[in-house]
């Protein structure tokens, strides 16, 4: 297995541990405002996309995003599974020269472009755009302003998402299930956010080990 391939499996792998993990605490947020699948959606689907990504033979970084993506698709219903999954698909493409500072930039970006495309949430509407906005500009600023490494820039991007998670409490949702909840969304914190961070730490942490 490619060096880089290999490290995006064991990333993915760690994210699947994750999210298993935090399956209880998404379910939880996601009752309050949502169907209460979000935690069972995250860990089926990540689950599914670990164990097919470690089949994969001699995989490189776009192989193995692609198919993370498809399988999310395939496996998660609802709104995150195509947010996920489909925007991961179109991201993984950005990959296909390997992962440099510039490759990881332009995944980063194509994946938020996807995300609103397909959701057509903006920040603010109190979904997983409020956590991968503000993520994927620190990260790119970080990068080429301040010429960072990836791994301070990541770790910028996560804190980032951080705070836009806490941000979604606050404001009411305009976009996905929560958004039928009116004023009363305002108060809770956005499930698809959250499991957006824990994504990103994971990334982060796979990096910095
Ligand atoms: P469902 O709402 O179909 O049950 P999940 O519970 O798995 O799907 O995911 C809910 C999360 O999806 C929300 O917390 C939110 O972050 C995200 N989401 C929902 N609709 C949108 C949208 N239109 N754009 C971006 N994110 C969205
Ligand atoms: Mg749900
Ligand atoms: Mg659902």
């Amino acid at each position: 297995m490619s060096g880089d391939g290999e490290a995006v499996v064991a990333a993915v792998e760690r994210v699947a541990e994750r999210l298993e993990a935090e399956r209880d605490h998404l379910t939880q947020l996601d009752s309050a405002i949502g169907d209460a699948d979000h935690g069972g959606n995250m860990a089926r689907g990540w689950a599914k996309a670990a164990e097919t990504a470690r089949d994969l033979d001699d995989p490189d970084p776009e192989t193995v995003a692609k198919t993370v993506g498809k399988t999310l698709m395939a496996e998660v219903g609802g709104a995150s599974g195509p947010l996920f999954g489909g925007s991961l698909v179109f991201a993984g493409a950005e990959l296909e020269g390997g992962i440099t500072p510039e490759t990881a930039v332009a995944f980063a970006e194509t994946y938020l472009e996807k995300v609103e495309d397909r959701g057509d949430a903006r920040v603010g509407d109190h979904t997983m755009v409020d956590a991968l906005t503000p993520a994927v500009h620190t990260f790119k600023k970080s990068i080429e302003t301040d010429e960072r490494p990836p791994l301070e820039a990541l770790a910028k991007a996560t804190d980032a998402a951080e705070r836009g998670v806490a941000f979604t409490v606050p404001i009411r949702a305009r976009k996905g299930r929560a958004s039928y909840l009116g004023w009363r969304s305002v108060g809770h914190q956005d499930p698809g956010a959250t499991s957006t961070l824990f994504i990103l730490q994971e990334l982060l942490r796979t990096v910095a080990d």
